[in-house]
């Protein structure tokens, strides 16, 4: 029975959890001033995973005083080969530590460990590895006349990829010489303070990078900071707008990296087998936790029945359940608060008329479970076809002609990505160049690489992370 939640003791043995974790500052674990500290749980089956520091005021100062002082007197100064040494270091130490990383990664997210080893950690390590080469290159890369950094980066980010995040933040904030203080996510910090020991057994100079944990509060405090330079931050777009609130009228500069609705466009000429693995792994991958998933599927009228039932099939034999199985392909939702806002939203959908079909599965009794969610009959008026739902929930629309596909497919307020299935080239290119999105997959979907630029249009935010694009954030051009 692939729903019964069978533990998986040799994967799980591989982690080696302390019972608390301080806070990592100037080079070392260190008790919060105030004393305070927050659960992490396993959202798979509501375990206490680990008690983490939550980071008050003076904490958050005394991290970025570290920042400050590594940034003037070690970091800053460094020759970029030498940086690039650290940053190989570290990324040879993600691989070496690879599979505790990524059964850690899934017992404190709650995504299958297919995903953690198969697609976060390979790509975690491949980040250090291209920042680590941009090192000592800055001044030949054509970045403007002044590729020198910027100094303290604070950078806030979301639970959904919590080491991916880190790794998007911290190699490229690096590899230009800024020193950083992160902060993970409440309910997903456990990866970011293994990520603090691999800065520790790679020697790298103290206050390099710190890591504030926390909920909200310390991100606020993070943020405001006045001897912050730069803010970076990955999260939701209300958050992202009280961010760009705060740092407007200062010295700080910013990039925001939001919320999406991202389209899947199926043209009726598409391989339609092809197009149904994309919009399962558009919509599925990582519980839909993905802030450019394929959220909203486009699909053209005349193949709309066809693509549907191949689609049903296809979501009926996707397992469900513990996260440490390999055979898994859905894990848990992240937290009761990210389940309930999924809840609330699809029985939006359901009052507003749209038709919910859901994937014939039994869910664990423990845990913050979502099936696998269809919903057709979905008008443009709909809630779920314009707001993030930010789980295993996809809303089907129709079209007649690419014109109205385009007009669909741009009618949110965000911009961050999109995919389209066609066998024609002409057409390919005709909608890619009419939609606005930061990111546009052609016969493909959520495929990501360090060389790639990421970010988005409108309310998906501003700035690009990855690729040479990544470095632009950090200099001061
Ligand atoms: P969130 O905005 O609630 O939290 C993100 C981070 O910000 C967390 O670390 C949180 O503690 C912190 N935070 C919360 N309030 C804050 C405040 N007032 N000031 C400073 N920091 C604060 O978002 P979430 O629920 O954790 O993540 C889901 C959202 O993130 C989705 O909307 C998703 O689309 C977006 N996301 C975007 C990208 C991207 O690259 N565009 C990537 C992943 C997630």
């Amino acid at each position: 029975d692939i729903f019964t939640y069978a533990p998986a003791p040799e994967s799980r043995s591989v982690v080696r959890l302390r019972s608390s974790y301080g806070l990592f500052i100037d080079g070392a674990f260190a008790d919060p001033a105030e004393g305070r500290s927050l659960k992490t749980v396993n959202p798979a089956d509501e375990e206490v995973l680990a008690e983490v520091a939550v980071a008050g005021e003076a904490d958050v100062d005394r991290a970025v005083a570290a920042a400050r002082r590594a940034y003037e007197t070690v970091w800053g100064p460094m020759p970029g080969a030498e940086r690039a040494k650290y940053l190989f270091r570290i990324a040879r130490i993600l691989q070496e530590r690879s599979r505790e990383l990524a059964v850690l990664e899934s017992l404190d997210n709650g995504k299958p460990i297919k995903e953690t080893r198969d697609v976060d950690l390979p790509l975690v390590a491949a980040h250090f590895f291209y920042y680590a080469g941009w090192a000592d290159k800055l001044g030949h890369a054509g970045l403007g006349a002044d590729p020198r950094p910027l100094g303290v980066a604070a950078q806030v980010i979301p639970w959904n990829f919590p080491l991916l995040m880190l790794a998007w933040k911290i190699a490229p904030a690096l590899a230009t010489g800024n020193t950083v203080v992160l902060k993970p996510a409440e309910t997903t910090p456990l990866s970011a303070l293994v990520f603090a020991e691999i800065c520790q057994e790679a020697e790298l100079p103290p206050g390099v990078v710190n890591i504030v944990t926390g909920a909200g509060e310390t991100g606020r405090a993070l943020v405001a900071h006045g001897g912050v330079d730069k803010v970076a931050f990955t999260g939701s777009t209300e958050v992202g707008k009280e961010i760009a609130r705060t740092v407007a009228g200062t010295r700080k500069r910013v990039t925001l990296e939001l919320g999406g609705k991202g389209a899947n466009i199926v043209y009726d000429d598409a391989a339609l087998d092809q197009a149904v693995e994309g919009i399962v792994t558009g919509i599925f991958f990582n519980q839909g936790h993905v802030c450019c998933a394929g959220s909203r599927l486009l699909v053209q009228e005349s193949v709309a029945e066809d693509v549907l039932e191949r689609l049903k099939r296809r979501i009926s034999t996707l397992r469900m359940g513990d996260p440490l199985d390999k055979n898994t392909d859905i894990g848990a939702i992240n937290s009761a608060a990210q389940l309930d806002k999924i809840r609330e939203l699809s029985g939006i959908g359901d009052d507003e008329g749209a038709q919910r079909w859901t994937a014939p599965c039994e869910l664990p009794s423990r845990g913050y479970w979502f099936p696998p969610t269809v919903f057709t009959g979905v008008t443009q008026a709909h809630r779920i076809a314009r707001e993030e739902i930010f789980g295993p929930v996809l809303s089907v629309l129709t079209f007649r002609t690419p014109a109205e596909a385009v007009e669909k497919a741009n009618n949110t307020p965000f911009g961050l990505s999109a995919g389209v299935w066609t066998e024609k080239g002409s057409r390919m290119l005709w909608t890619a160049n009419r939609l606005r999105a930061g990111v546009i997959w052609s016969n493909t979907f959520n495929k990501f690489d360090p060389t790639s630029p990421f970010g988005g249009y409108k309310e998906s935010g501003y700035g690009r992370e990855g690729g040479r694009h990544g470095l632009e954030g950090y200099i001061r051009g």
